[in-house]
């Protein structure tokens, strides 16, 4: 058996799909693994480093491999590249992209988006939102400190003191919690604000204070999944009510709220922003997915009368080496799921929970019952 890992189109996009620690597992597994050249340049990890731990680096990596790997979904040129029946796993973002998903059936290979991935405690090691998410909302506070003009920490000098920054963090799922833990690191002032109940508490386990509406609504707004509802106009209105004082007052805002499946709740209005003092740094999370911040740009720092809302895309990715490794981790976990250790081969159990939910496509057709392609 051969897994191929591709080399990014996306010039974007700086990771990789294999480490030369995953490269390891697969090779003690039995499994054949070829690169394509420069693949992991981007995230620190030239050809050299995979030839070392016996990968094989070729132009024709993909060509006749079982398995492909990387990191966001092929283009249509890609999967001219693709054997017919061949597997290919990456981050698919499905939602909203049904024509792309046709295109991969069409070519005759299986699509399976880690993103899908369940969460239930057997595939934690396979979670690619938590290993990207984590790092992201590292991320974001660095990028935040680096855009701010004055320093986190309370200092007391001689020369005189200099307050904490105060930071809030809007949605307080892996990359917020990872983002309150940053914070308070380098020894900001946090407060921070979510519509699930359960955030309350790990909120204040970080020593960060939670701030949110907390009303019927609010008891009942995590689904049995764990994720967030999307929150009534009600709702939303005292939110915005309560946190809008709130914000004045802060000189940092991270927003990371997210609904799986639906466009990001706006949090920050453009008065909001306005009502900022300047200087202030807001960075959304949520950016790729429309944004929570008014006035957030993808991929780029818009000043609003000397207020810097940072809009990048793929935060994970500005740590690329850190998000490679996990990633692939990631990948190597789910993939051994997928292999027959006694034949050494591949052994896809389609009635297993982990590959229902990530299988996109097989046997030419759109296979995901969310994904159907509208009639
Ligand atoms: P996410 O990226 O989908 O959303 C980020 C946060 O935004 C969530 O906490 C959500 O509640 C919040 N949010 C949504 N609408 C909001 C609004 N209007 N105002 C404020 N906040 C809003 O979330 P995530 O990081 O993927 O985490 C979701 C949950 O899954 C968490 O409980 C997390 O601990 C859990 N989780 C479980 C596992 C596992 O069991 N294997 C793994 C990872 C995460």
């Amino acid at each position: 058996m051969k897994i191929a890992v591709a080399k990014e189109l996306d010039p974007a996009e700086p990771r990789v799909a294999a480490t030369p620690d995953t490269v390891k597992k697969f090779k003690a597994l039995g499994i054949d693994i070829a690169i394509e050249p420069g693949a992991g340049i981007k995230s620190g990890l030239p050809d050299q480093e995979f030839t070392a731990v016996g990968a094989t680096v070729s132009a024709d990596a993909l060509k006749d491999a079982d398995i492909i790997i990387k990191v966001k979904r092929p283009e249509a040129s890609e999967l001219a590249n693709y054997k017919r029946g061949a597997l290919v796993i990456a981050i698919m973002d499905p939602y909203g992209n049904e024509a792309a998903l046709k295109t991969i059936a069409d070519a005759g290979v299986s699509a399976f988006a880690m993103e899908l991935m369940p969460r239930i405690t057997r595939a934690q090691v396979m979670d690619v939102l938590s290993s990207q998410a984590n790092l992201a909302g590292y991320r974001a506070v660095i990028e935040a400190a680096e855009a701010f003009g004055r320093a986190f920490p309370m200092m007391m000098t001689a020369a005189g003191t200099i307050p904490a920054a105060k930071v809030f963090v809007m949605g307080v799922g892996v990359a917020g919690l990872q983002a309150i833990a940053t914070a308070r690191r380098l020894g900001a002032v946090v407060t921070a604000t979510d519509v699930r109940p359960a955030t309350k508490e790990q909120v204040e386990s970080l020593g960060a204070k939670f701030l949110a509406v907390e009303d019927e609504e609010f008891k009942n707004a995590q689904t049995a999944g764990g994720y967030a509802k999307e929150m009534s106009k009600e709702y939303q209105a005292k939110q915005a009510a309560l946190t809008a004082e709130h914000i004045k007052k802060q000189d940092i805002i991270i927003t990371t709220a997210l609904i799986p499946g639906r466009p990001a709740p706006r949090l920050v209005t453009a008065e909001m922003v306005a009502s900022m003092k300047p200087g202030s740094v807001l960075v959304d999370l949520a950016i790729e997915r429309g944004g929570n911040v008014e006035g957030a740009v993808a991929g780029q720092v818009t000043d609003v009368g000397g207020i810097k809302i940072v809009g990048y895309t793929n935060v994970a990715g500005r740590v690329a080496a850190s998000a490679s490794s996990l990633y692939a981790r990631n990948l190597f976990s789910f993939i051994e799921t997928l292999f027959d250790k006694a034949s050494k081969s591949l052994a896809v159990k389609w009635d297993d929970e982990l590959v229902k939910a990530t299988a996109l496509t097989k046997d030419g057709a759109v296979i995901h019952p969310n994904f159907q392609p509208k009639a």
